[in-house]
């Protein structure tokens, strides 16, 4: 019975016109979207319902089977929308369909401009909400009433949404909201079962309650035949109606939580871990986020698939809302659920959310600390570093405030195993300290073979120094950006004076020194014979195997780095380097003797040996083969 009273036409508050008018006109290419709104709010309606009903059952009025309907009428060309939540009263129809409560309204709606594309954009700092159906509808009817009230307290409220709308009593059996869109000429086609349901699957799946489409068959008889002309309607749920995330975690299996990355994550294989963390308070959010145990195939293209599944308030926002991940958590996969968004946010807006900052630190903080538990289990983080820890390298880079906590995630090869496996952190190296060494030592060059065999390493074997051994492409850029962990500094050992401190004891130290000053006349001889080809010549006590050695200046980018520019297309002015003898090598005795050209020849062999133990490659290499058969021969 809808026998309506005490009828009276209202005027839409001041804004209500304002952003009615907008989002008609603004919102035209992404008319879908009032599904969700309506959705979302039918869902909020059953949680309130709900919530009230956890200490007064009664509300319930024996319904408590929470869910949403939505029919369509295609010839009538209707979409009603029923929920069987918490409804509304008469004042609280007229406060919540009449005006904008929120705060900042005004000034919002103040910003607006007549430009239509900017104003699209705003209106996404601004949850459309129930206003929307307007884009799609020139008639809206809503019949409610407030749960645990009498049949007798229901509204029902119209409007063309032209600046008024009617608000009567009428009697309503159900407690609840029924919205009835009587759909725009050019919105009709909205009313299709197929394209609702599309729709609700794409923005309202995880939304916990079911929502639910009535389908009409004809009755079966005892043998299982369709009886002509018996329709029954039965009701399907179309969403998946659980929301995971929102479960506490103690009710959450394991298979759960993989089932759920699985289709997350578009990945057929299990994830390595998991973190799942409810916030309250100035940021309300729920995060669950996942490693995966595999790298998908984009993982280093510019533009592949990033970020987190972004839920507003369990509704549906986007896919790949890569604005609350850095780049060097990119393998990160997930969902995040917040109360800090509006319902319309978009990509663009998102860039300039202050939230979202925040949210994005909080979230970086989760994935590294559960990075950091994952790295009790030895297997699964080697698992896990073999397959992104190239991508985490670019984390002290990208984030400075983080990179202590980065620097701790790091694994490495080490002298100390002499294996190509970086399964090294540096806590690690630090716990295996020579007693007075000060700091971490590190060597970079193409290749794990290369940095085990450099000969920069020979004073540290012979002195039991451990050394970082870093073969990766990343690894020298890396470690520009890397200065200190747990305020001991890194050194590359092939970069500037060689400084062992207090490994070295004085009696060594002066012994160098007197070595450096009988050999000042080889030194200048040296220099002179190799012209401009070298910075600086000078003998060392970092080798024990090899006659020399090159350096680079402490400040110089090293061999590695060059190439990666070069090949990038990026000319590098010309490094000449330092070079090292050692003094206790026969072949440097040798030098010392000889004479003329074949002094000459020999300086530039060890030169030369020097550069390709390096790694480097030689201008003129048929020169340096010729040299060294004439000194082979002799
Ligand atoms: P928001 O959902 O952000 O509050 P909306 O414009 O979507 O804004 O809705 C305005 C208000 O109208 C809601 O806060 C709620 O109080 C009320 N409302 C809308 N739809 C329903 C519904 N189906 N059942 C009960 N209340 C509703
Ligand atoms: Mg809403």
């Amino acid at each position: 019975m809808t026998t309506a009273t005490h009828e009276e036409t209202l005027g839409f508050q001041t804004e209500v016109k304002q952003l009615l008018h907008l989002m008609i006109n603004s919102l035209y290419s992404n008319r879908e979207i009032f599904l969700r709104e309506l959705v979302s709010n039918a869902a909020d309606a059953c949680d309130k319902l709900r919530y009230e009903a956890l200490d007064n059952d009664a509300i319930f009025e024996g319904d408590s089977e929470l869910r949403i309907e939505i029919e369509h009428d295609q010839q009538a060309g209707t979409i009603t929308l029923r929920d069987n939540g918490i409804g509304m009263n008469r004042d609280e129809v007229i406060e919540n369909l009449g005006t904008i409560a929120r705060s900042g309204t005004s000034e919002f709606l103040k910003q607006l401009s007549g430009e239509q594309q900017k104003d699209a954009k705003l209106i996404g700092q601004f949850g459309v909400g129930f206003y929307s159906g307007f884009i799609v509808a020139d008639d809206v009817t809503v019949r409610t009433r407030k749960a645990g009230t009498d049949h007798s307290e229901g509204v029902e409220w119209r409007s063309q949404g032209e600046g008024e709308f009617s608000v009567a009593d009428v009697e309503l059996e159900r407690h609840g909201t029924e919205i009835i869109l009587h759909l725009k000429e050019d919105a009709k086609d909205f009313a299709d079962d197929f394209r609702i349901q599309n729709l609700v699957r794409k923005y309202s799946d995880h939304i916990d309650v079911p929502v639910r489409m009535p389908k009409t068959e004809n009755a079966r008889d005892d043998e299982g035949n369709e009886i002509e002309g018996s329709e029954v309607t039965t009701w399907e749920t179309v969403n998946e109606a659980t929301a995971l995330w929102v479960r506490p975690k103690t009710d959450i299996e394991d298979e759960e939580y993989k089932a759920f990355y699985k289709h997350v994550a578009h990945d057929f294989s299990d994830p390595l871990t998991w973190s799942h963390n409810k916030v309250e308070g100035k940021l309300e959010y729920t995060s669950l986020l996942y490693v995966p145990g595999r790298a998908p195939f984009d993982l280093y293209e510019r533009d592949g698939a990033r970020g987190v599944k972004l839920y507003v308030q369990r509704v549906f926002i986007m896919d790949d809302a890569e604005q609350f991940l850095p780049l060097y958590l990119r393998f990160i996969k997930g969902v995040l659920d917040t109360r800090d968004l509006s319902l319309n946010v978009s990509r663009e807006l998102l860039q300039q959310d202050p939230q979202v900052d925040k949210i994005k630190s909080a979230l970086t903080k989760r994935s590294l600390d559960m990075l950091k538990k994952l790295a009790k289990d030895d297997e699964a983080y080697q698992t896990f570093w073999n397959t992104f820890g190239s991508v985490l390298k670019e984390g002290p880079a990208e984030d400075h405030a983080n990179r202590e906590k980065i620097a701790g995630l790091l694994r490495f090869s080490t002298t100390h195993t002499d294996s190509a496996t970086q399964d090294q952190s540096l806590a690690d190296y630090i716990g295996r300290m020579k007693e007075g060494q000060e700091k971490i030592y590190y060597i970079v060059a193409d290749g794990f073979n290369a940095t085990k065999s450099s000969p920069h390493l020979e004073i540290f074997r012979k002195k039991g120094v451990e050394v970082l051994l870093l073969h990766d492409r990343i690894d020298e850029w890396l470690m520009s950006h890397l200065t200190e962990f747990e305020g001991k500094s890194f050194v590359d050992v092939a970069k500037g004076d060689l400084d062992l401190g207090e490994v070295e004891d004085e009696d060594e130290k002066k012994a160098q020194e007197e070595t450096a000053k009988a050999k000042e006349d080889l030194v200048k001889r040296v220099q002179d014979a190799l012209g401009g080809d070298v910075q600086e010549v000078r003998v060392t006590h970092r080798l024990t195997d090899s006659p020399a050695c090159v350096v680079l200046p402490e400040h110089e980018m090293g061999y590695q780095m060059r190439r990666i520019m070069e090949a990038a297309g990026q000319p590098m002015p010309e490094v000449k380097p330092i070079l090292e003898l050692n003094p206790e090598h026969a072949l440097v005795t040798r030098l010392e003797g000889a004479e003329g050209e074949g002094f000459g020849d020999l300086a530039r062999i060890l030169l030369d040996q020097a550069v390709i133990a390096e790694g480097g490659h030689l201008d003129d290499p048929a020169a340096y083969v010729k040299r060294l058969n004439t000194l082979l021969s002799a």
